[in-house]
């Protein structure tokens, strides 16, 4: 297998009130091409502030984050855009993702024209990534406040998957859905996987909703690494009882 990323020895604090709280002490790990890994863990114990160093919305205060061999530790300019085709990321609340003037189509499209496309063809594959994603045609002209979550997450997911990033993190993307549509999304991003070899970074404090879809898992409380391990072996034998807690809880 090869290394995608590499996440070493990165720290974050915050200033809560005027002391300084480590929100990611030290943590590392990496995840390979091809590899779905889940990271859960408590609200609060570090999940997002990772998503949000490694796609640059958080600076990093110390340690290095490295990127198909090229460290994008606080990138800026050119190389942050650069790491923008490489990384997507698609969060809880797709609705605020979006921009609220332009209807899901143009804001996919928006993308596409980025990267090159003419309109006409960015056009094409804006119906075409819609409908891989379980929409009809007609939800290209539909403004983001006009669709259901689940339909607008679908549309975050193809906005995602147009630029055919080779990781893509999901922070808690299915947590506001019903059971039945995070079952979809889930099935629409394993098929993808199995299809294009893309990488994914699933965030979620839902042990059980990852089992089945994750190759690894690591396990993440106060800012710190509680364990890591492939899926089966964390859930059959968690080794500590903050991991046993969380699996209790929803299995
Ligand atoms: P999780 O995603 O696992 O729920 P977060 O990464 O969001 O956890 O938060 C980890 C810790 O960092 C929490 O204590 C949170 O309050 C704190 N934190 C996160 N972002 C900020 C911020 N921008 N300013 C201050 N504190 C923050
Ligand atoms: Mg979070």
């Amino acid at each position: 297998m090869e290394k995608l990323l590499e996440v070493k020895n990165v720290k974050k604090s915050f200033y809560r009130g005027n002391k300084l709280v480590d929100a990611v002490n030290g943590i590392s790990f990496s995840i390979e091409k091809g590899e779905c890994v889940a990271i859960v863990g408590e609200s609060g114990s570090g999940k997002s502030t990772v998503a949000r160093m490694i796609t640059n919305l958080t600076t990093v205060d110390s340690g290095k984050i490295i990127l198909d061999g090229i460290d994008i530790t606080n990138a800026k300019g050119k190389k942050l855009v650069s790491i923008y085709r490489k990384i997507q990321m698609v969060f809880q609340m797709p609705v605020s993702s979006f921009n609220p003037r332009l209807t899901l189509g143009e804001s996919i499209m928006e993308n596409l024209v980025n990267k090159g496309l003419t309109r006409e063809s960015a056009r094409n594959k804006m119906l075409n990534l819609l409908e891989i994603c379980g929409l009809k045609k007609e939800y290209s002209k539909r403004y983001p406040h006009q669709v259901s979550g689940g339909e607008c997450q679908r549309a975050a997911i193809a906005r995602a998957i147009s630029i055919n990033p080779e990781l893509i993190i999901l922070d808690e993307a299915t947590s506001a859905l019903d059971v039945t549509v995070q079952a979809q999304i889930v099935d629409l991003l394993m098929k993808l996987k199995k299809e294009t070899g893309i990488s994914y970074i699933f965030i979620c404090h839902d042990i059980a909703l990852v089992q089945n879809i994750c190759d690894r898992i690591i396990v993440m409380r106060n800012g710190e690494i509680e364990e890591e391990g492939i899926t089966s072996d964390v859930i059959k034998n968690p080794n500590n009882d903050y991991t046993k807690m969380l699996i209790d809880s929803v299995l």
